[in-house]
C-alpha cells in the first residue's frame, strides 16, 4: 500500500516535474522572446536616440556655424575696406594707421569675443595668400607680422576670395594649431574681394562647445534609456514573479491533494502531542490519519500520542523518539499499534521525520502513518500458512515434489518424507543423481502411470492414481499419488508438481475392509453381497448354457442357537459350509447368502435331472448334521432364465422362500423343491399378510387382528365351560385370512412373539368380560407357539398379568401343539410346571398327530388333552367301534388328564364320545367361533343363568 502510494506520488511527482519541465520550457520561451523584444525594444530606443542627438549635434554645428558666419560677417562689416585697401601686405604697413587701426580692432575682438582665438585678414600678393594684420601681439610667438605667407594655407581659405562668399571651414591643423575658421571676404565698394577677414575658433573648443551644448540632450537621452531599461527590468521581473507564483499555486495544489487524498496518514507532531492547526489556519492533520486512528482533528487535539500508542509498542517508540529527538537521526521507520476509540488495534507502518524548511518551527516533526491492518493479516495468515505448510511436509505420510514431464520423472524437489517412503534419501532422487523416480515403481505401473499422466496433461485435471512403488529395502509400498501439472504461459508443461502417500496401511485396511464386505464371517464363503454382484454382472452378459441357484436354509439352527447358544450354531454353520465347500468347481460356487443359508450357482449343467441329482447330493451330505441336531433343512431351487435374470434381488428372495417352502417342521429330512410361477403368487400373498403382520406388532391397524371364541361343552352337565379363543386376521387387500395361515407365516418370522401377546391381551379382555357377567368359573384358554414359550419372560409377563388383572388363574388355559415337546423337552415341561404351578392350566392340542406318541405322553404335565379332529372324523366312519378314539380317551384319564375332543360336528360323534367317558366336547355341533358378544350370548342360553 506504502509502496503503491509511493509508486503513485514518484509517478505524480515525475509528472509534476515533467509538466514543471514543459512549464519551464515554456515560460523559458516566453522569456526569450520577452528578452529579444526587450532588446529590439532598446536598439530601437539607441537608434532613435542616435538619430536624436545626431540631429541635435547638427542643428549645434549648424547653428554654431551660423553663428560664427553671422559673427564673421558683422565682424568684418566693422572693418572699413579703406583701411583695407591702405595696407600693402608687406612690414611698411606696420608703420601704418590703418594697420594699427586694424591691429587693434582685431586684438579687441579677439579679447572681447569669446571663444576666439585668432581674427586676421588675409590677402593675395603675387598668387599668395599673405596675412595682412592678425589678433596677436607682436611680443606673441605665434604673432604674424604683415605680408607674411600663409604657406601652409588649407585650399578651402581661398574659397571666398574666389566666390566672394563667407565659409566656415573644416577644423584645419597648422602651426599654431587645430583650428575651425570663419572666413568672410572683405569686398570694395565695387563688391571686389580685398581681403578676407578670419577668425579662428580653436577646434577643441568648438568641440568643447558642442559638446557641452549635447549635454543636456545626452542627459535626456540617458535617463529615457535608464527609464527604458528599469521598465524592462521591471517588467522581467514580474514576469518572472508570475512564473513564481504559477509553481507556487502548482505546489501548493499539489500538496494540497497529496495531502488531503493520499493513502496516507498526515500529520505534524510537535512533541508529544499533534499539532492540530498551523499559525496560519493551515490543518495539520490530513483526512486518512484520522480516519486511521479513528479518531477528529478536535479529539487528537486533547491527545498525545502515547495515549493512543498500543502498550507493547510504547517503549520501542519512545526510545526511537528519544534517539530522534537527540539528532541521532533525522527520520525513523516503525511498525506500531494505535487503539482506536472502540478499543480496536490498528496496525500501522510509521515514520517520524523531521519537517524541513519551516522557519522557527524546528521543533516540529512530521508523522507519516500507513494502515496496514490488512498487510499484518495477511502477513499472519501467509507465515500461518508456511507455518502449517512446513508442518505438512514434515508430517506427511509420504513426500511432496515437483518433477519433471519425463519418462524418469526427474525430481527437482523432494521433500524429507522421501526417506520414510522410499527408503532414499532427496538427494539420491534429484536429478536422477543415483536413480530415477520412475526406477521407483513397480514395473508393472511405469506405463499405465506415464499414459495416466499424460491424460491429466492433456486433460489439464488433477492426476490421483494408487500404484506400487518397491523401496530402497525392495519391500513393496502402495502409494497414492496427487498431483497437477504446471504449465508456463505458452500453455507448455513445464513441471509437475504433488505429493505421493504412504498408504500401504490403508489398502491393508481396504483388503480387510473388502474381505469383511464381501464374505460371511462365519463361514469364509462368499456372502450375499457378492453374491447379487455376481448375478447383476451375469445379467449384463448374454446367457450362455444353463444357470441355477440352490438355496440351502438351514435356519432351524435358530432353535439350536436358543439351547446351545450362537457359537454352537456357529461351529456346525462352519463345517456344514466346509463339507459343501467340496461341491465346488469352476461352474458351481457356494455362498452364505443370510444367516443359517447358503446358496450354490451353478453354471452350464446339462438338464434338470442333473440339477436334481446335485441337490440330492447336498442333501444327502447335509443329513448327518441335521439328523444328529435332530433339525430339518430346505433345499429350493431357481432356473436362471431371461425373464427372471434381471431382478437379481427378486431372485434371491424367491429361492428362499422355495427353500422355506420345502422345509418340513416336523422332520429332519431334508427336502428338495424347485421354485415355479405358481410359488410365487403364494410368496406375494405371504409378503401382503407379512407385511400387515409387521403393521399390527407395531400397534398400526392393529384392529385387524382380532379373536373368535368357540365353547367347549361339558359332556356330563351340557353346559359350557369354556371357550377357546381362535386368532383372526381381517386382511386390509386379502379379506380374512385363516389362522392356519397367517399364524404359520408369523412363526417363521418370530412375529408370533408379538402377536401373540395380542391375542393373550385380549383372551384375558375376554376372560375379564365373563367374570363382569358373571360366569366365575367360565375358562378361556389360549394356543401358544413354541417361540413364545420357549421366551425367556413368557411365564413372568403372562404371571404378571394375570396378577394384575386379578384374574383366576385357573379360568386361564394354554394351548399347546405335540410338536413343542420335540425341540427341547425338559425345558418346556420346566416352563409347563412353573405355570401350572402358579394354577394356570396347560392342554395338549392336535394330540395323536404330532411326534409325542403316547409313550411319551406320560411325561408330559399336562391338564388336559385334546384329541385332534383327524381321530374325531374317524368317527364317522362305517366302523366306529374300530378306532382308537376310546383308547386315545381312556389312556388320558389314566394319565390323569382331562380330555377334550375336538371338531365334533355331528350328533353321532358326541354320543361317542358320550359313552366313552370323554370329558367335554368343542365343534360345530355345538358352536362355531363366535366374537365376544355372540359367544356370551350363546353362554346364556346353554347355561341359562347357572353359574358353571
Ligand atoms: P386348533 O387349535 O386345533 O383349533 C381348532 C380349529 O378347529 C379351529 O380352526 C376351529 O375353528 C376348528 N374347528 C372347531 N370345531 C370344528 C368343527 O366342528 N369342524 C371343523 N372343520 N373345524 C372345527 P381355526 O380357527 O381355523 O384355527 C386353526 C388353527 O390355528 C388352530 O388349531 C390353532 O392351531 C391355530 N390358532 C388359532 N388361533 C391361534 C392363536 O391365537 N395362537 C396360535 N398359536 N395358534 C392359533
Ligand atoms: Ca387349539
Ligand atoms: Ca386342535
Amino acid at each position: 500500500m506504502f509502496l503503491e502510494f509511493i509508486v503513485e506520488v514518484a509517478k505524480h511527482t515525475m509528472n509534476a516535474h515533467e509538466r514543471q519541465k514543459s512549464h519551464a520550457s515554456k515560460n523559458h520561451l516566453k522569456n526569450q522572446l520577452r528578452q529579444v523584444i526587450s532588446l529590439v525594444f532598446l536598439i530601437l530606443f539607441l537608434v532613435v536616440s542616435f538619430f536624436y542627438l545626431n540631429f541635435s549635434w547638427n542643428r549645434y554645428k549648424r547653428t554654431a556655424a551660423s553663428e560664427a558666419v553671422i559673427l564673421a560677417q558683422s565682424l568684418e562689416s566693422m572693418i572699413h575696406p579703406e583701411h583695407i585697401m591702405a595696407l600693402s601686405g608687406n612690414l611698411t604697413d606696420l608703420t601704418k594707421p590703418e594697420y594699427e587701426i586694424s591691429k587693434t580692432d582685431l586684438m579687441r575682438l579677439v579679447k572681447t569675443t569669446n571663444p576666439l582665438r585668432f581674427a586676421y585678414i588675409l590677402g593675395q600678393k603675387n598668387g599668395d595668400t599673405i596675412i595682412l594684420v592678425d589678433s596677436k601681439p607682436p611680443d606673441s610667438t605665434d604673432y604674424s607680422p604683415p605680408g607674411q605667407i600663409y604657406d601652409e594655407i588649407d585650399p578651402s581659405y581661398l574659397i571666398p576670395f574666389q566666390s566672394g562668399q563667407t565659409i566656415l571651414t573644416e577644423a584645419v591643423t597648422d602651426r599654431w594649431g587645430t583650428w575651425i575658421s570663419a572666413l568672410t571676404p572683405i569686398k570694395d565698394p565695387d563688391g571686389q574681394v580685398l581681403a578676407v577677414f578670419g577668425i579662428d575658433y580653436s577646434a577643441a573648443e568648438w568641440q568643447a562647445r558642442l559638446y557641452r551644448q549635447m549635454i543636456p540632450d545626452c542627459v535626456v537621452v540617458i535617463s529615457l534609456f535608464l527609464l527604458v531599461v528599469l521598465l524592462l527590468y521591471v517588467q522581467t521581473k514580474k514576469s518572472v514573479l508570475k512564473t513564481l507564483s504559477d509553481n507556487l499555486a502548482y505546489d501548493e495544489a499539489l500538496y494540497h491533494n497529496i495531502f488531503t487524498q493520499a493513502p496516507i496518514g498526515i500529520a505534524l507532531v510537535k512533541g508529544g502531542t499533534f499539532v492540530v492547526e498551523s499559525v496560519y489556519g493551515h490543518t495539520n492533520i490530513n483526512p486518512i490519519f484520522e480516519q486511521i486512528l479513528g479518531r477528529t482533528s478536535a479529539e487528537l487535539d486533547n491527545l498525545s500520542w502515547q495515549d493512543i500508542t498500543h502498550p507493547d509498542d510504547i517503549e520501542k517508540d519512545l526510545e526511537l523518539f528519544a534517539r530522534f529527538k537527540s539528532g541521532e537521526f533525522n527520520q525513523y521507520e516503525l511498525e506500531k499499534r494505535f487503539i482506536r476509540p472502540d478499543g480496536s488495534v490498528i496496525w500501522t507502518h510509521m515514520q517520524i521525520s523531521k519537517l524541513i524548511g519551516l522557519p522557527g518551527r524546528n521543533t516540529w516533526h512530521l508523522c507519516l502513518i500507513e494502515d496496514i491492518t490488512a498487510h499484518k493479516e495477511a502477513e499472519q495468515k501467509l507465515s500461518e500458512s508456511e507455518r502449517s505448510k512446513s508442518v505438512l511436509l514434515s508430517n506427511l505420510p509420504g513426500m511432496a515434489y515437483r518433477c519433471l514431464n519425463d519418462r524418469n520423472w526427474t525430481m527437482q524437489f523432494v521433500s524429507d518424507g522421501c526417506h520414510a517412503l522410499t527408503g532414499y534419501l532427496p538427494k539420491n532422487l534429484i536429478n536422477n543423481r543415483d536413480l530415477s523416480y520412475n526406477d521407483l515403481i513397480s514395473p508393472e505401473y511405469q506405463d499405465v502411470l506415464w499414459q495416466m499422466w499424460t491424460e491429466t496433461l492433456a486433460n489439464r485435471s488433477s492426476f490421483k492414481y494408487e500404484y506400487e512403488i518397491i523401496t530402497a529395502s525392495g519391500e513393496p509400498k502402495w502409494v497414492l499419488e496427487l498431483g497437477e501439472g504446471v504449465f508456463n504461459d505458452a500453455g507448455d508443461v513445464v513441471a509437475l508438481e504433488g505429493i505421493i502417500l504412504d498408504i500401504t496401511d490403508r489398502k491393508a485396511v481396504e483388503e480387510q475392509l473388502r474381505y469383511t464386505a464381501e464374505h460371511d464371517l462365519w463361514t469364509g464363503l462368499y456372502n450375499r453381497k457378492y453374491l447379487e454382484n455376481l448375478l447383476n454382472r451375469e445379467a449384463e452378459r448374454p446367457l450362455t448354457g444353463r444357470t441355477a441357484i440352490i438355496g440351502i436354509n438351514l435356519n432351524t439352527m435358530y432353535l439350536l442357537s436358543l439351547t446351545y447358544g450362537f457359537g454352537y450354531t456357529q461351529t456346525v454353520m462352519r463345517t456344514v459350509a466346509e463339507a459343501l465347500s467340496e461341491f465346488c468347481s469352476e461352474t458351481r460356487m457356494l455362498f452364505s447368502s443370510y444367516e443359517y443359508r447358503l446358496v450354490f450357482y451353478i453354471k452350464d449343467y446339462k438338464n434338470r435331472d442333473e440339477l436334481e441329482s446335485f441337490c440330492e447330493a447336498v442333501a444327502r451330505t447335509l443329513s448327518p448334521f441335521l439328523t444328529a441336531e435332530r433339525i430339518g433343512g430346505g433345499i429350493g431351487v431357481l432356473e436362471i432364465n431371461d425373464n427372471n435374470r434381471h431382478d437379481v434381488d427378486r431372485m434371491l428372495k424367491n429361492v428362499l422362500l422355495t427353500t422355506e417352502k420345502s422345509m418340513k417342521h416336523d422332520d429332519s429330512e431334508v427336502h428338495v423343491l424347485f421354485f415355479d410361477e405358481t410359488m410365487e403368487t403364494q410368496i406375494d400373498r405371504e409378503n401382503r399378510i407379512n407385511r400387515e403382520l409387521v403393521q399390527i406388532s407395531e400397534g398400526i391397524n392393529s384392529e385387524r387382528l382380532y379373536l373368535q371364541f368357540q365353547p367347549v361343552l361339558d359332556i356330563n352337565s351340557n353346559k359350557i365351560c369354556g371357550f377357546e379363543s381362535l386368532a383372526r386376521l381381517n386382511s386390509e387387500s386379502l379379506g380374512i385370512i385363516p389362522p392356519i395361515e397367517f399364524i404359520q407365516l408369523a412363526e417363521k418370522n418370530k412375529l408370533i412373539v408379538p402377536l401373540g401377546d395380542v391375542i393373550i391381551f385380549k383372551a384375558l379382555q375376554f376372560l375379564k368380560k365373563l367374570e363382569a357377567n358373571g360366569y366365575s368359573t367360565i375358562s378361556v384358554s389360549v394356543n401358544i407357539s413354541a417361540i413364545q414359550l420357549m421366551r425367556d419372560d413368557f411365564s413372568k409377563n403372562l404371571i404378571d398379568r394375570i396378577n394384575r388383572w386379578q384374574i383366576n388363574p385357573t379360568n386361564v388355559g394354554l394351548e399347546l401343539t405335540e410338536s413343542i415337546f420335540t425341540s427341547n423337552y425338559d425345558e418346556v415341561n420346566r416352563v409347563i410346571n412353573g405355570l401350572r404351578a402358579k394354577g394356570i392350566k396347560i392342554a395338549i392340542d392336535d394330540f395323536g398327530t404330532g411326534y409325542s406318541s403316547l409313550a411319551r405322553e406320560r411325561e408330559i404335565h399336562a391338564d388336559y388333552l385334546k384329541i385332534d379332529k383327524f381321530f374325531i372324523d374317524k368317527l364317522l366312519d362305517a366302523n366306529q367301534e374300530g378306532t382308537i378314539t376310546s383308547d386315545i380317551i381312556s389312556i388320558g384319564h389314566k394319565l390323569g388328564h382331562c380330555v377334550i375332543a375336538e371338531g365334533v360336528e355331528h350328533e353321532s360323534q358326541l354320543q361317542y364320545l358320550k359313552e366313552h367317558g370323554c370329558d367335554m366336547v368343542q365343534g360345530y355341533w355345538i358352536s362355531r367361533p363366535l366374537d365376544e358378544d355372540k359367544a356370551i350370548e350363546q353362554l346364556n342360553r346353554y347355561n341359562q343363568g347357572s353359574n358353571c
